[in-house]
């Protein structure tokens, strides 16, 4: 099951995306190899889903990069509102920040343009709670877990409190989070119980796919320097690009760009 749901209760707005079938497909788009982890790839799918709801600010996507640099690997996803998510690894060399993994939030805003947020971590888990405090200054809970049913990533946001008479919103932002929590730590079958217990907001299913176009990339070319361009196209004048996220091959003629 690949769906991404979103709950309220009155002192939190939880959101949790089960990722099954769209880990496997994100392996065979881009035709890498059976021992790929697909846990990594998961996480990044999964969690960009959640901030893509999250992220009341973002105007349609959500991209998130995931950096190990002791793995020597970056997973990169990026999920739209309507549930479609998309996925990459590529190699990745350490620079100052040698361990751990670095959390990498970008949300498409459409009046102010792109917004990055940078965070270091020991684990995934850890990086997502430092982004909420450090980007966002609330106090979130993070769970990614793998069952054998699949990927399961729960972000619990505490909403927060301004007036004196809402002061019990806090107790339940508590309890909601700790039963979140415990049932994390035991099952899958307990982690879906637990969110069911909760007010249902919306729940969106998530697919592999992308919204890469020709037309697209061809004006993403067209910004680059004529005579680089000029020398990497082949003796018809074409130029073989492949979409880094979904791994579809695109023709474009050099004709096409200038
Ligand atoms: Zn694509």
């Amino acid at each position: 099951m690949d769906i991404l749901k979103q709950y309220m209760t009155p002192g939190t707005r939880i959101c949790a995306a089960f990722i099954d079938n769209v880990a496997e497909q994100t392996l065979i788009a881009h035709g890498y190899p059976e021992n790929t982890s697909r846990t990594e790839l998961a996480a990044a799918e999964s969690l960009a889903a959640c901030l893509c709801i999250q992220l009341k600010e973002a105007d349609s996507s959500v991209s998130v990069s995931l950096k190990y640099p002791e793995q020597g690997h970056s997973y990169s996803a990026i999920a739209e509102r309507d549930g479609r998510v998309r996925a990459c690894m590529e190699e990745y060399t350490a620079g100052i920040i040698t361990e751990g993994v670095i959390l990498e939030i970008t949300q498409r805003l459409a009046v102010r343009g792109d917004y990055t947020g940078i965070v270091t971590a020991p684990n995934v888990e850890a990086a997502v709670t430092e982004y909420y405090t450090s980007s966002r200054q609330i106090e979130a809970y993070c769970a990614f877990k793998k069952f054998k049913e699949g990927y399961c990533c729960v972000i619990c946001e505490k909403l927060p409190v301004t007036r004196p008479e809402d002061e019990w919103r806090r107790a339940d932002a508590e309890n909601v989070t700790e039963s979140i929590k415990e049932a994390c730590e035991d099952s899958y079958d307990a982690c879906v119980d637990a969110l069911d217990k909760l007010q249902l907001i919306s729940q969106t299913k998530l697919t592999y796919g992308c919204t890469c176009t020709k037309r697209g990339l061809t004006r993403a070319l067209a910004l680059m320097d004529a005579q680089a361009l000029a020398q990497s196209a082949d003796d018809d004048g074409c130029m073989e690009i492949v979409c880094k996220y979904c791994g579809r091959k695109y023709r474009i003629g050099l004709s096409e760009i200038l």
